[in-house]
């Protein structure tokens, strides 16, 4: 399309972008009062191993408004990260991870949660200090932590990041860089990146099964060629937003080291992991079609 003159009413509705301020900042206000009304959930988003075995989980923000009903994180991470609120969310989702840690301690000790931090967090010069109180009250293992980042730290922010990073590893705390392959960071600047796992986005796994040949054949091409990149530098490597049988068996075939999406199971609170017999739901049925490849 064109833009300027009559076209440009099609490309830029005044009207339609009325309405995204409107509720950007509907949104921002709800917001601001909703951890103290409890509006706030975990869920939890089981990863898979190569071995079938699952023990690690991505927690992820749930909001449900009794006005705006429930609003994606889609959404309003965004407006918490301009409006300045997003430290405290994130601040809180560690909170409570660690307290799901402790609690699942005894029956599961070996599960981990990954948590989503943003950036304004993570350059706090508290943070890693902060983090380590909260381990330590908790009694939270350094080692069922990871931290999710993502590339957009590296852009403005390169060398706190990078020594925060460090500080991070150093203690023992896995971080894993998040939406791999779409960021604007340069391959040079990732290659030294302290980070112990990569997860490649979803937008290079979900044409592994397309029905176009050679759109299959490039991402396939382009996953091979980040396994080849993590491997060198020693990282674990995750395929994000697996939503189909045959995407997880190309993912096996490529040779990653664990798989995540709607086909290992939706984002579900923490009662929906554990059995009434204590048993982790999806430990019992690794989905059948994974089981012996290797
Ligand atoms: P993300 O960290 O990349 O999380 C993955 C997102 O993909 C989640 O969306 C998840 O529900 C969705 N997903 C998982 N499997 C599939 C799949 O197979 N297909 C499709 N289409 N989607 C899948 P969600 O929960 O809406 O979160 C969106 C984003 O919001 C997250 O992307 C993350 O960047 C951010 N976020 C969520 N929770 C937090 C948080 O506690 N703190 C911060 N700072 N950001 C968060
Ligand atoms: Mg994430
Ligand atoms: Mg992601
Ligand atoms: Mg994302």
């Amino acid at each position: 399309a064109r833009r300027g003159g009559r076209d440009a009413v099609h490309l830029f509705d005044p009207q339609q972008d009325d309405a995204a301020a409107a509720r950007r900042v509907l949104v921002e206000t709800r917001l601001r009062g909703a951890l103290e009304r409890g509006e706030l959930r975990l869920h939890y988003q089981p990863q898979q191993e190569r071995s079938g075995a699952v023990r690690h989980f991505e927690a992820l923000l749930r909001w449900q408004d009794a006005l705006l009903g429930q609003v994606s994180p889609a959404e309003f991470v965004p407006v918490a990260e301009t409006a300045g609120l997003i430290t405290e969310l994130d601040l809180w989702v560690l909170n409570e991870a660690c307290q799901q840690l402790r609690a699942w301690r005894t029956v599961h000790p070996t599960w981990q949660v990954a948590v989503n931090i943003s950036p304004p967090l993570l350059l706090r010069r508290d943070f890693v200090p902060r983090l380590r109180d909260l381990l330590a009250e908790t009694g939270v293992a350094v080692g069922s932590l990871e931290l999710e980042v993502t590339e957009r730290l590296l852009i403005e922010h390169e060398d706190q990041t990078r020594e925060t990073l460090r500080a991070l590893l150093d203690l023992g705390i896995g971080v894993a860089l998040d939406d791999f392959g779409v960021g604007q960071s340069s391959l040079s600047s990732l290659l030294h990146l302290p980070i112990t796992t990569l997860k490649i986005d979803r937008a290079f796994v979900r044409p592994l099964d397309a029905e176009d040949a050679v759109e299959a054949q490039a991402a396939f091409k382009i996953v091979q060629a980040i396994v080849a990149l993590a491997r060198s530098l020693h990282l674990r490597v995750v395929a994000e937003g697996v939503e189909t049988g045959e995407q997880a068996a190309a993912v096996w075939r490529l040779g990653l080291d664990a798989v995540q999406g709607y086909w290992t199971g939706r984002p579900v609170p923490p009662e929906a992991l554990v059995r009434p017999a204590g048993l982790p739901a999806p430990l019992d049925d690794p989905p059948a079609d994974t089981r012996d490849l290797n």
